[in-house]
């Protein structure tokens, strides 16, 4: 009953950094062989699964779109040099432009260039999912570089027929009661929002894998936003009850503070969880309530469905300066903060993991713990607040209060609380009650 995840070392975050530097130059979208390729490189830390969605297949109000790929893409100018060139960067390229190979004049081919002139030196990221058109990304600095003339103009992308493409691992527990975890999976050169997430997750669904029992079986989803998610519970919804706990993770890797959103419902396990967790853990963190804007929280809590699932991130979307540029890259996520993040993420699920609810066997009256040795037994830790635990957890075992209720009552964290319940266990005076 009580769940250990092996520590994580800083060298953990090292490595997970290098992965995200190996998945950086990936052209990704919501569909297409930069999901699948991306996929395929995390098959290698997790053993986890690609489904495909045929395009067409009705998902709720939506239709899985066409698949969209992307071989090469430039701006020329009359001398033939590349002045803009998608394999530089995969942000180059609006995603999801039709194809296109035509010369054009600078005037003409203004309207299809998209620049940040307060942030000259950045790539802006731009997508054109549902509206048929194609345009390029480029530094300011790069644009007033180009001076009037005709320019060579070429996408070599394609929108056909094809799949939408996700991955799933489930580690199976003690239950089918399940945890779901998800992150998008469709931003191309962008590390915090996008890869940050896909590689805290796999990271996660190690961990988990090594530890010998888990309660609760594990659900982790990599899915291109807003359509992945929706497609996934559109196909998964005799199963949704499962789902006990979630979360989105997303802009995990940067060193800013912690930042939870809660699930719609605001008061699920998951959501005290989270706040139990962060609020103890001694970091700075912010606790907002749930908002329909945001990440795949938005379908995962949408009314119909309503599923207990908060999002998990450090400095949120739209509140770093380069959120959606170039500038989210190899330098702001950093292995130190992504070491933090799996620690912290580690500690949600121990928390979920041994809230259970016990019974005191011997409640007329404090029973004596002197004589059971049980002050003793908490020796070794520092003391006073071992005791005060204990008398927690028993005057609270009454049937009713799980641990988390108790460690929130008693502001005590929830390791000391789990810590007292374990030592009242073995000296007879606590029973589990089966959920
Ligand atoms: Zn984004």
């Amino acid at each position: 009953m009580h769940w250990m995840s092996r520590n994580v070392l800083p060298e953990e975050g090292v490595e997970l950094h290098r992965l995200v530097s190996e998945l950086h130059p990936i052209c990704r979208s919501i569909t297409g062989d930069g999901v699948r390729e991306s996929l395929r490189q995390l098959q290698r830390e997790v053993p986890l699964e690609l489904h495909e969605v045929p395009t067409g297949t009705r998902v709720f109000d939506w239709e899985v779109p066409r698949e969209w790929n992307i071989r090469d893409a430039f701006i020329k100018d009359s001398q033939g040099r590349r002045v803009v060139d998608f394999r530089q960067s995969s942000l180059h390229v609006v995603s999801y432009s039709v194809p296109v190979h035509r010369r054009m004049k600078r005037t003409e081919l203004l309207p299809h260039l998209h620049t940040l002139p307060d942030r000259p030196d950045w790539i802006p990221y731009r997508t054109s999912y549902y509206e048929e058109t194609w345009g390029f990304c480029l530094t300011h600095r790069q644009l007033e570089a180009m001076p009037d003339g005709e320019y060579e103009v070429c996408i070599d992308s394609t929108l056909a027929a094809g799949h939408l493409t996700y991955g799933e691992l489930t580690l199976p527990g003690e239950t089918e009661n399940e945890v779901l975890i998800s992150s998008h999976c469709c931003h191309p050169a962008l590390c915090n929002d996008n890869l940050s997430g896909m590689v805290i997750g796999a990271a996660l669904a190690r961990h988990l894998s090594e530890t010998p029992r888990r309660r609760y079986s594990y659900r982790f989803l990599w899915l291109p936003g807003t359509i992945g998610p929706i497609t996934w519970l559109a196909q998964h919804e005799d199963m949704l009850p499962r789902i006990r706990h979630g979360l989105v993770l997303t802009c995990v890797g940067d060193p800013g503070r912690f930042t939870y959103k809660r699930s719609r419902r605001g008061d699920a396990e998951i959501d005290r969880a989270v706040k139990h967790v962060l609020g103890g853990s001694g970091h700075d963190c912010e606790i907002q309530d749930f908002t329909p804007q945001g990440y795949d929280e938005r379908q995962y809590c949408s009314p119909g469905i309503n599923l207990p699932v908060g999002c998990f991130m450090r400095t949120p979307n739209g509140r770093y300066p380069e959120y959606h540029t170039s500038a989210d890259d190899l330098t702001l996520v950093t292995p130190e903060a992504l070491t933090g993040t799996l620690r912290q993420l580690l500690r949600v699920v121990a928390v979920l993991e041994g809230n259970h609810r016990f019974l005191n066997l011997n409640p007329k009256g404090e029973p004596q713990l002197g004589r059971r040795g049980l002050y003793r037994l908490m020796g070794g830790t520092t003391g006073e607040r071992h005791e005060e635990a204990l008398l927690w957890v028993l005057n609270f075992s009454d049937g009713t209060h799980s641990l988390l209720d108790i460690a929130e009552r008693s502001q005590l964290r929830f390791e000391v609380i789990e810590h007292a319940a374990l030592a009242l266990i073995r000296s007879g005076l606590l029973r589990a009650i089966e959920p």
